[in-house]
């Protein structure tokens, strides 16, 4: 009997093989996975998991977790000797408690979704990502995603009390806690969260939520240099309470994109573009407010133009520019390079990254655009002769720099198996060390998501 014989004698019709395993279980949304796994396993209890896992651990089977696919990293590409669990169908909302503020959600459930269940009670779930459709709040919690409200909720991990995880050898630890403070020993959940599979199957997640906004303020802003961007985000974290996102497009990215989507938005395209948002919490004095804090940013010269959004759709344009959709498809090979790095040093980063890949491909395309106020810079890269070895020669300029500037080569999209080469740029030797250590601690057959992080 073969492992896959023992799966499905155990877990039934749940295993699927050969021709009834999808395509789509081949790779994530960075299109780089190439085998199709020999399993695909698609559970609705975290008992099956477990039992799974358990059979796997005596096999040395190793276990790819798949959640929406709409990773980055490659994180969630399995080889052809893997078996691959996918959540799926491990979906649904278990409880929403509004004295609490929690909600008890099953790791497949997709963020939309959840999102949704909570506006429904009243809520806001604050993690929130452009794949909000298609990604699950395991994959976010494996990937410890970022996104558009960092500014103000944090990331993913600061919005998740408890979790539940099945380990390597089939042990489930339930830890569902809905309690802010509860200083009892090690923070067990922190080691899932970021771990992008490699340390446990994440089945069940406490998510925080909060005050539900009652609308929402927009303005683009046009800025003449990165100091004025820094020193406009010191103002807006002062001065606007609501302050929820700020979003940064340097000249070259906001032109192409503006352009690409036939948008006007300024006499003459900005060396910066600005967006700035503020969740409205309570009546329409904040838009007063927020109209005089603007008004007066443009008397002190911080900012030399501003338009505010008259309504959602008026905003939704202003956000399709930062979204950037028109570069997928007009942009040959594509690379969205995700770093992070103290935020003062970021302009400075911004002209020497730009340099040094202009001068190795000088026909390409480089742009530059971030959350820039949690210290996330994302660089748009396509070059039309590109070949196998182009990213890798990308990464190497790129990565090289973020070491210099001690920044990290990974603000939000995780490690997986792009940029594991890469770890040890932000990573000390003894940091490397003490997560070797943690994997062997947790999964000591190295079957969980083999080759990726470390
Ligand atoms: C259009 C678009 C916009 C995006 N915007 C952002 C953004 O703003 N911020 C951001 O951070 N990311 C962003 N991403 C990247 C991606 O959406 C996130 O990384 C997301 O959190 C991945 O979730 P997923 O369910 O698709 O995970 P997958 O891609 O399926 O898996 C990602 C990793 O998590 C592991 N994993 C998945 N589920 C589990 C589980 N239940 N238990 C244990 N491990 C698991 C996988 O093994 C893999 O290593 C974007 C992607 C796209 C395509």
């Amino acid at each position: 009997m073969t492992i896959v014989d023992d799966l499905k004698q155990a877990l039934g019709d749940i295993v699927l093989t050969g021709a009834a395993v999808g395509e789509r279980h081949r790779s994530d949304a960075s299109l780089t996975g190439r085998d199709l796994p020999k399993a695909v396993i698609r559970p609705t209890s975290s008992e099956e998991i477990a039992t799974a896992l358990r059979l796997c651990n005596e096999n040395n089977q190793s276990i790819v977790v798949q959640g929406g696919l709409t990773g980055l990293a490659g994180g969630a590409n399995a080889g052809s000797d893997a078996v691959v669990i996918s959540l799926e169908r491990f979906t649904g909302i278990e409880e929403i408690d509004p004295q609490a503020g929690t909600m008890t959600v099953r790791a497949g459930t997709p963020l939309e979704v959840a999102q949704r269940a909570a506006e429904d009670a009243g809520f806001l779930l604050p993690i929130d990502l452009g794949a909000r459709g298609t990604c699950q709040i395991g994959g976010n919690l494996a990937t410890n995603a970022g996104g558009i409200r960092v500014l103000r909720y944090g990331v993913t991990r600061d919005n998740v009390l408890g979790l539940e995880v099945v380990l390597a050898n089939g042990t489930v630890i339930s830890a569902l806690n809905k309690m802010i403070k509860n200083n009892t020993g090690y923070d067990l959940r922190q080691y899932f969260i970021g771990s992008e599979g490699t340390l446990g199957v994440i089945t069940r997640a406490v998510l925080r939520l909060r005050p539900l906004p009652v609308g929402r303020l927009t303005a683009l802003c046009a800025l003449d240099s990165y100091d004025n961007v820094v020193a406009f985000l010191t103002r807006c974290q002062r001065h606007l309470p609501g302050l929820s996102a700020f979003e940064a497009m340097w000249q070259h990215y906001f032109r192409f994109n503006a352009e690409a989507n036939r948008q006007k938005l300024f006499d003459d395209v900005p060396p910066f573009a600005v967006i700035v948002e503020q969740d409205l919490l309570g009546d329409h004095s904040e838009r007063d407010a927020f109209e005089a804090f603007l008004g007066e940013a443009l008397e002190d010269g911080i900012i030399f133009d501003a338009l505010i959004a008259q309504s959602e759709k008026e905003s939704r344009s202003f956000w399709s520019v930062r979204e950037g959709h028109a570069m997928d498809q007009l942009l040959p090979a594509l690379m969205n390079l995700d770093i992070s790095l103290p935020i003062g040093e970021i302009g400075r980063f911004a002209v020497e990254c730009g340099e040094a890949l202009s001068a190795r491909f000088p026909a390409a395309h480089v742009s530059f655009f971030g959350h820039v106020a949690d210290s996330n810079l994302h660089i748009a890269f396509s070059e039309p002769d590109s070949d196998a070895e182009t990213s890798h020669v990308v990464d190497e300029i790129v990565y090289e720099i973020v070491r210099r500037y001690k920044g990290s080569i990974s603000a939000e999209h995780g490690i997986g198996t792009l940029k594991r080469d890469f770890l040890d740029h932000s990573r000390s030797p003894a940091e490397l060390e003490l997560m070797r250590r943690i994997k062997q601690a947790l999964d000591p057959n190295g079957i969980l998501n083999p080759g990726k992080v470390i």
